[in-house]
C-alpha cells in the first residue's frame, strides 16, 4: 500500500463514528417505512379515498392510514417513490375532504418521489465532512471554524428543507391538486393546526405556501384555478 493510501486509510479509520452516523441514518431512513408499519396499526385507504388519490397520480397501495388518537397529521417514510410509504391519521382523513387528504398524500409523495430526504442531507453531511477534514488537516484554525460555521449551517439546512416543501407543492399542483392542497392548508391553519415558525422553522410560512401554489395557477398553466382565489387571505389577516 502506497503511504498516500495509508494515510487516507488511516483518515477513515479516523472518522468512523462520522461514516457510522452517515450510514446509520441511511440505514433507519430506509428502514423507516417497515418500522412504522410494524410499531403503529395502520389500515388501507377506503375505497373513495384511494381513488381520490390515485386521481392525485399517487399508487393508493403505497399510503396507509395510521390509527390513534393523534392530530391531522401526514407524513412520507422512506428514500424513494417505489419503497416509501405516506402515511395519513385517521383524524386527517376524518377533518379533510377526500380531495384535500388526497393533495395532502400527493405532496408528501412528492417528498419521496424527488428524492427530498438525501436533498436535505446534503448541507450538514457536507459540513461535518468539512469540518471532520479542516480539524484533521489542521487542528485548531480547523476546529474553530468548523465551529463557527456551525450555526450558518443549521441556517442553510433549514433553507434547503423549506426548498423541498415547495418543491412537494408544486408536485402536487403539476398533478392536479394544487387547489385542494391550498384549501387543505387554510382548513388546517383555520383550525389551528398549523404554527408559523421562526428562523429555524423547517416550513416555509403558510402565506408562502398559498401564494405560490395560487399564484403558478393563475399564471395558466392547466390547472383548475384556486375556487376563492383569495385563499391566503384569512392567513394574511391572522398575522
Ligand atoms: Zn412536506
Amino acid at each position: 500500500m502506497s503511504e498516500v493510501h495509508a494515510t487516507l486509510a488511516a483518515w477513515v479509520l479516523d472518522w468512523w463514528e462520522l461514516w457510522a452516523v452517515v450510514l446509520a441514518g441511511v440505514v433507519g431512513t430506509g428502514l423507516a417505512p417497515a418500522v412504522v408499519g410494524r410499531t403503529e396499526s395502520t389500515r388501507p385507504l377506503d375505497p373513495a379515498l384511494a381513488e381520490a388519490v390515485a386521481r392525485a397520480g399517487v399508487p393508493a397501495e403505497r399510503v396507509r392510514v395510521l390509527a390513534g388518537g393523534r392530530g391531522p397529521v401526514a407524513f412520507a417514510a422512506g428514500l424513494s417513490p417505489t419503497r416509501g410509504r405516506v402515511f395519513v391519521s385517521e383524524r386527517l382523513v376524518a377533518d379533510l375532504a377526500p380531495e384535500e387528504v388526497a393533495a395532502v398524500v400527493c405532496h408528501e409523495y412528492g417528498h419521496l418521489a424527488r428524492r427530498h430526504v438525501p436533498v436535505r442531507v446534503v448541507v450538514p453531511v457536507a459540513f461535518a465532512l468539512a469540518w471532520a477534514v479542516g480539524a484533521t488537516l489542521s487542528p485548531d484554525p480547523g476546529f474553530l471554524v468548523g465551529a463557527a460555521l456551525v450555526l450558518p449551517a443549521a441556517f442553510l439546512t433549514v433553507r434547503v428543507s423549506r426548498w423541498t416543501e415547495h418543491d412537494a407543492d408544486q408536485f402536487a399542483r403539476a398533478s392536479g391538486s394544487g387547489p385542494s392542497l391550498a384549501a387543505a392548508l387554510v382548513a388546517l391553519a383555520d383550525a389551528g393546526h398549523v404554527t408559523e415558525g421562526g428562523w429555524f422553522s423547517r416550513h416555509p410560512s403558510l402565506v408562502s405556501r398559498i401564494e405560490r401554489l395560487d399564484e403558478h395557477d393563475v399564471a395558466g398553466t392547466g390547472s383548475e384555478p384556486i375556487e376563492n382565489s383569495t385563499a391566503a387571505e384569512p392567513l394574511r389577516r391572522r398575522r
